[in-house]
């Protein structure tokens, strides 16, 4: 299964919840972003650009867990900054995990050897591993040899210890097809549990040219939905359809909110218009209609996959047609 059983159960059982509650705007994800300093600097991150002033504060650790009551969310993606850098993600790991939250660790594997002497595989936790493409690239695009093959080696780690690993590749202009299917087969024999390929964000604070247009989205993604039939790609087939262009989907952004040292940040995971004190104050501070239907500028050619995803998790049900492809996809 692409997805734990588990975690999928749980997901579905809080919309039930929430939609009988009468609820419309609520996450389902919290990206908890519980520090920002990181020990690479890849070429396409936006945090350490657009952090740089506060690249060293840490989230105190019962606001870290407080938050994650506040949002309420079933699943926490631990992401930064390199979240291992974190003083407290020992601690911060075992509490979410205490709340009975689905927790991901959002790493580049680099300190993974230490953490895993000190928390056990757990049902309710999962790794996810940033891999952007086969060894040149990848440590082309992390700026530092030998980052691809720390992270084979710790992935080989984590299945042999039981722990259940994804990967997380942002594909960019430069990364061929060949290149993408080829990380794809590989990543595969690796028996990686679920694999995440997503266009590379166009971060509102960098100016580099290393995106992928909406026009060399189709070809890419296209082959990424060919080999989803055999491999375990997580992304949705309705999610593919929309890179392809076979399809439009709405935004919502609210279904993925992230909390970093400085709030609440807002109106989603890649645009910032501010930093709010508490998750109310977000949401009494964001039009959700306006980003929901892509209005904004900064919306034009975005296909974020927290935002579309999370449209796609809240149709299910709608359409038999893609209600069943979905429960073929994550029964496969
Ligand atoms: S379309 Fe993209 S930039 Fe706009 S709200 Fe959604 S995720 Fe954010």
């Amino acid at each position: 299964m692409r997805m734990p059983l588990k975690q999928m159960l749980d997901l579905g059982l809080y919309i039930r919840r929430k939609r009988r509650a009468g609820e419309k705007y609520f996450p389902l994800v919290l990206m908890l972003e519980p520090l920002h300093a990181c020990n690479l600097a890849c070429v396409g991150c936006g945090r350490i650009v657009e952090y740089k002033d506060t690249i060293r504060d840490q989230m105190p650790l019962e606001e870290a867990l407080a938050s994650a009551e506040e949002a309420g969310a079933p699943i926490v993606s631990i992401c930064g900054g390199e979240p291992l850098m974190y003083k407290h993600i020992v601690p911060l790991t075992n509490g979410l995990m205490a709340q009975k939250r689905h927790v991901m660790i959002c790493t580049n594997a680099l300190l993974l050897e230490r953490f895993v002497k000190q928390v056990p595989p757990n049902p309710y936790l999962s790794f996810n591993i940033h891999l952007d493409g086969m060894r040149q690239t990848h440590d082309r695009l992390v700026d530092r040899p030998g980052v691809f093959d720390v992270c084979v080696r710790m992935i080989k780690l984590l299945k042999s210890r039981g722990y259940r690993v994804q990967t997380n590749s942002t594909i960019y202009r430069e990364t061929s097809e060949e290149e993408v299917e080829e990380l794809i087969r590989f990543l595969g024999e690796l028996g990686v549990d679920g694999m995440l390929l997503t266009p590379g964000y166009h971060y509102q604070v960098l100016q580099n040219d290393i995106y992928l247009s909406k026009e060399e989205m189709p070809r890419k993604f296209k082959r990424v939905r060919d080999l989803a039939l055999d491999y375990k790609i997580i992304n949705t087939p309705i999610y593919l359809d929309y890179l392809i262009g076979e399809r439009d989907l709405l935004c919502s952004p609210w279904t993925t909110v992230t909390r970093n040292p400085r709030g609440w940040k807002g109106p989603c995971y890649l645009i910032t218009n501010g930093h709010y004190r508490s998750f109310a104050e977000l949401h009494q501070a964001t039009d959700w209609e306006f980003y929901r239907t892509k209005q904004d500028v900064r919306c034009r050619d975005c296909k974020l996959h927290s935002g579309f995803e999370g449209t796609v998790a809240l149709e299910f049900g709608k359409s038999f047609k893609d209600s069943w492809r979905m429960m073929r996809h994550y029964l496969a």
